[in-house]
């Protein structure tokens, strides 16, 4: 039987921490559920989910429907496309299986990739061997989650460069449905031994094909529209991350708009988070001043989650007299000043 391999190529960089993670994760349940009941998709569709965010790693390894329970999401530092690509590629190299004289190998590949920032590394090298070695044996659709990813990066990959509007949990929904959709109108392909590549019709509102003659090409290798900081618990010595949401203000007296984050949330996350982000981290920072907003720590309730220890790193703190720092041990009573003070953020 000729296998119809998909891959889903899925970004957890931090900015995804949240509401956004946990809809991947219910949305990836409800596509495996729906394939596993669908004639043609039982019969030929393998799936796979590779993650990545400053590093990248196999969640689920290529396997048949039958076999396939939903995992649970990690979030990592980073946003590394190289990374994520280059696994890819080992994997497919790894996992095709190739016509010869003596068979007909796999169906062609199709790679669902979502990502939702600019990438935090140059993806260049990766890109062109995707080019070279790929783009003609597998077929990749980008999708860009939100407004802000770099889709002139994105369409080097691909011409099926799409833009999905994640605004609800609806829009979440609608989109899962057409990913499931897709694959069983592929999965009818193969059966009628056409491409095995037919994506299915597009819902305006919150799936769009992205206009690639606009180029739009952010600057710099960072992801502007969140900003997220890595804590640890005093008290658990779990880490966390608070999540905060770039907004403009309105211009004041100065006719100038100012840029801040507003708080979306603390959220716990396991260690695998540090195996998944990329050490050599830039070195980033943001004021204090424009971040609005500091969240109870997630882990275990305690009132402040955002105090910053002279090494420089964030946890929380209760109403102990004297605090230990998770991070660096080191131990401090803290006041509470007014003043600003810089903070390095992760890289989303
Ligand atoms: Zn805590
Ligand atoms: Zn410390």
């Amino acid at each position: 039987m000729r296998k119809l391999p998909i891959y889903f190529l899925i970004d957890v960089s931090e900015s995804m921490v949240g509401e956004q993670i946990q809809y991947v994760e219910d949305g990836m349940a409800t596509i495996i559920k729906a394939l596993k009941q669908d004639p043609y998709a039982i019969e030929t569709a393998w799936v796979s989910i590779l993650i990545f965010a400053g590093q990248a790693k196999t969640l689920v390894p290529l396997q048949e429907l039958v076999n396939f329970y939903p995992p649970k999401f990690p979030i990592g530092g980073g946003t590394s496309l190289s990374r994520g690509l280059g696994h890819l590629m080992f994997e497919l190299r790894k996992n095709t299986v190739k016509t010869t004289l003596e068979r007909k190998g796999d169906w062609k590949p199709i790679v669902f990739l979502f990502t939702d920032g600019v990438p935090t590394d140059d993806a260049r090298t990766a890109i062109e061997e995707w080019k070279k070695n790929w783009s003609n044996t597998a077929n990749l659709v980008a999708i860009s989650f939100g407004d802000q990813t770099d889709a002139t990066i994105l369409s080097e990959l691909t011409e099926h460069v799409l833009y999905f509007n994640n605004a609800s949990e609806q829009d979440y929904k609608k989109f899962f449905k057409w990913i499931t959709d897709s694959i069983k109108t592929s999965s009818i392909s193969v059966e009628n031994n056409a491409s095995g590549f037919e994506l299915a019709e597009i819902d305006n509102d919150t799936i769009q094909k992205i206009d690639l003659t606009k180029h739009n090409h952010p600057a710099a290798y960072h992801d502007n529209n969140y900003v997220v900081l890595t804590a640890k618990c005093q008290n658990s010595k779990r880490p966390y991350l608070m999540k905060y949401r770039k907004f403009i203000e309105p211009s004041g007296f100065s006719g100038l708009e100012t840029r801040a984050y507003r708080l979306v949330g603390g959220f716990q996350i396991d260690n695998s988070y540090f195996e998944l982000s990329d050490e050599s981290q830039i070195d980033t920072k943001i004021n204090s001043d424009e971040l609005i907003g500091s969240p109870a720590c997630p882990c275990c309730g305690n009132q402040y989650g955002f105090a910053l220890c002279r090494c420089g790193k964030i946890h929380c703190i209760g109403h102990e007299e004297v605090s230990t720092c998770p991070w660096c041990n080191s131990q401090g009573s803290y006041g509470f000043g007014d003043g600003s003070f810089d903070v390095n953020r992760a890289l989303g």
